[in-house]
């Protein structure tokens, strides 16, 4: 069947973890799925997580403890993690194979120290539950009409009862990750609150730091010079600095 035809029951819109993770479980409840991803491979970004990596997950599995860890507390933390939190998610990734190992302030790591075997059990999870895929497919505009969705992408348009928006946040666009989905969730009503920087690059010119990647530093401060001026001082409490 032509897919544009098709009412599929649940169009996930993006390739990353989130995508894959609930085209995944969508197909597993049995229903119709198509992910669309506008890069020609899902998961750009998860492969360069954690230095490549991946810190999966944190090993606090109280998910009071987990909460307690961030700095603010949103309330939707409490119920979300309650409901997966991340023993969930390592016997997610257990159970279908991939060990992991726990590192310092309980960050966890896939054994293989890859990302890449994090972006294999989630395509071998969508790809066993047969979702639809398609790469290359950049939705442009999302629609509601009556009881169904209306996406618009360079290939065409689709229909489904059912839409997940998991086109990522604005970090590092050149991993597919533009900020496209808060300009179509606000024309279908949503209020969208200012987003803020929560990890950022730092280009660092000098050069024995490029001998260290992978190393981490905890509690790390931060002084910003601006043609010798101090135009920036960031207390050494909570900052995580990564070399990659
Ligand atoms: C350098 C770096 C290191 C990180 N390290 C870690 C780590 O170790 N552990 C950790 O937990 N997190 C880490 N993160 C954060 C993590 O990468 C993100 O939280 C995660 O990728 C978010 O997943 P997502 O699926 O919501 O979005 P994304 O991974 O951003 O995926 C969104 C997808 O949507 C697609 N898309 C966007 N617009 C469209 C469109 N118009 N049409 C179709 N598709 C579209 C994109 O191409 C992309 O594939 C890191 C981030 C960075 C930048």
């Amino acid at each position: 069947m032509n897919l544009e035809n098709k009412v599929w029951d649940t169009i996930v819109v993006g390739g990353g973890p989130a995508g894959m993770t609930a085209a995944g479980r969508s197909a597993e409840l049995g229903k119709t799925t198509l992910l669309l991803e506008k890069n020609n491979r899902l998961g750009e970004k998860l492969l360069i997580t954690g230095g490549g990596r991946c810190n999966v997950t944190n090993n606090k599995l109280d998910f009071n403890l987990l909460v307690s860890s961030y700095k603010d507390k949103p309330k939707a933390l409490y119920s979300l993690f309650s409901q997966f939190g991340a023993g969930d998610t390592l016997d997610f990734f257990n159970s279908r194979g991939m060990e992991t190992k726990v590192e310092a302030e309980d960050r966890v790591f896939p054994v293989s120290d890859s990302a890449v075997s994090v972006w294999q059990v989630l395509q071998d999870y969508i790809s066993n539950n047969n979702v639809e895929i398609m790469n290359n497919s950049s939705v442009i505009s999302v629609q509601k009409n009556n009881d169904l969705f209306i996406i618009n992408t360079n290939n065409g348009s689709f229909k489904s009862k059912s839409l997940i928006l998991a086109v990522g946040g604005k970090s590092r666009p050149e991993t597919g990750s533009t900020g496209d989905g808060f300009k179509w969730l606000e024309d279908l009503g949503h209020t969208i609150i200012d987003s803020s920087l929560a990890l950022v690059p730092i280009a660092i010119k000098t050069e024995w730091i490029k001998s260290l990647p992978g190393l981490s530093f905890a509690d790390v401060g931060l002084n910003v010079y601006s043609y010798g001026k101090k135009t920036l001082e960031l207390e050494a409490n909570s900052y995580l600095l990564t070399l990659e």
